[in-house]
């Protein structure tokens, strides 16, 4: 029966009872957006452009950049299942850490995880940003896709609304991710200076946890289904919710059929995943009323760990 509604599912998502859910794709370049765009999906909720540029030491001009940029959103051009327009999350470069680029990444750090990564590199290297998004703004132009545009690893409202007036003077809505703690405990300011946000559960979980999200032997901290991670994804929804904006999951975490239906029931808007999570998510959301979600939800940030909380999760969904 699973087999059977997996295959008859074609979006777009919703719940049993009709609430909307946008699956979203995760993409890399313009070959997986191709891919990707065969799938029941509404655009992309993450473009990580940074691994476009991982092989180039010197930094691609903007019309460089711009070809790449367009390659994925011309990926996504016309409707998608239902009929909608569909658009493309381009994630500004996220270099550093564990995706240093030759170009941009600072060589002399003692810990590069809590170091100049993502946005702080924008920031630091004098024109960066501003060309990387006069690229997106002219890939936009030619390509007739809707481009949002959002940061990594942002920590402070100030940086948000720094990014989102640069973002927006372009003409894109303007974005970031909650990625850090701090982002989400003041998600609802954030909101005040940007038009959505997006959670990254990978890197959310390691700086919540302290858990190095490379480290084999922490797997069971590095798990979003950490109640202490549920609980600040529950309160960067709220505040979308209350804000009127999208807020959307981009981690590994909305790839979980399980763990993405009490997301929704959260108020997530959005879940972001790999092409191939896709037709999973949408035909287990398909079986669950939002009402259920809720209650998931509930029951997960109550729950005392990790594998509490998966039972508590289909104990309430009955499965
Ligand atoms: C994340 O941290 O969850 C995320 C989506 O970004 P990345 O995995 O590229 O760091
Ligand atoms: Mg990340």
């Amino acid at each position: 029966a699973v087999q059977a509604s997996l295959a008859a599912w074609t979006g777009p998502a919703a719940t049993a009872d009709g609430r909307p859910v946008k699956l979203l794709a995760n993409v890399a370049d313009g070959e997986s957006a191709r891919a990707a765009s065969g799938a029941p999906v509404e655009g992309v909720g993450l473009f990580r452009t940074e691994l476009s540029f991982l092989d180039r030491r010197e930094e691609p001009t903007v019309e460089e950049q711009a070809e790449v940029y367009a390659e994925v959103l011309n990926a996504f051009a016309g409707p998608g299942p239902g009929g909608a327009d569909r658009h493309v999350v381009v994630r500004t470069l996220d270099a550093g850490s564990d995706k240093p680029l030759a170009f941009a990444t600072l060589t002399d750090e003692e810990n590069p995880a809590l170091g100049v990564r993502g946005l702080r590199l924008s920031f630091s290297n004098a024109g960066l940003l501003e060309r990387q998004l006069d690229a997106i703004a002219l890939a936009a132009r030619q390509a007739g896709t809707e481009a949002w545009v959002m940061a990594p690893m942002v920590a402070t409202v100030a940086e948000a609304a720094a990014f989102g007036e640069q973002v927006r003077r372009r003409g894109l809505k303007a974005g970031v991710m909650v990625e850090v703690p701090s982002a989400a405990l003041l998600a609802h300011r954030m909101l005040e200076v940007v038009d959505f946000l997006s959670i990254g559960t990978n890197d959310l979980t390691q700086y919540t946890m302290a858990a190095d999200r490379m480290a084999t032997d922490l797997a069971h901290l590095t798990d979003p289904w950490q109640p202490a991670v549920l609980h600040l994804i529950a309160i960067t929804a709220e505040a979308g919710r209350r804000a009127g904006k999208p807020v959307g999951v981009c981690g590994e975490a909305a790839a979980d059929p399980l763990l993405a239906c009490a997301l929704v029931g959260m108020g997530v808007t959005s879940l972001s995943m790999a092409a191939a999570a896709v037709r999973p998510v949408g035909a287990r959301l398909a079986t669950v009323g939002s009402e259920q979600c809720e209650e998931a939800a509930e029951a997960a940030c109550a729950a005392a760990d990790p594998m509490a909380a998966r039972d508590a999760v289909r104990r309430v969904l009955g499965l």
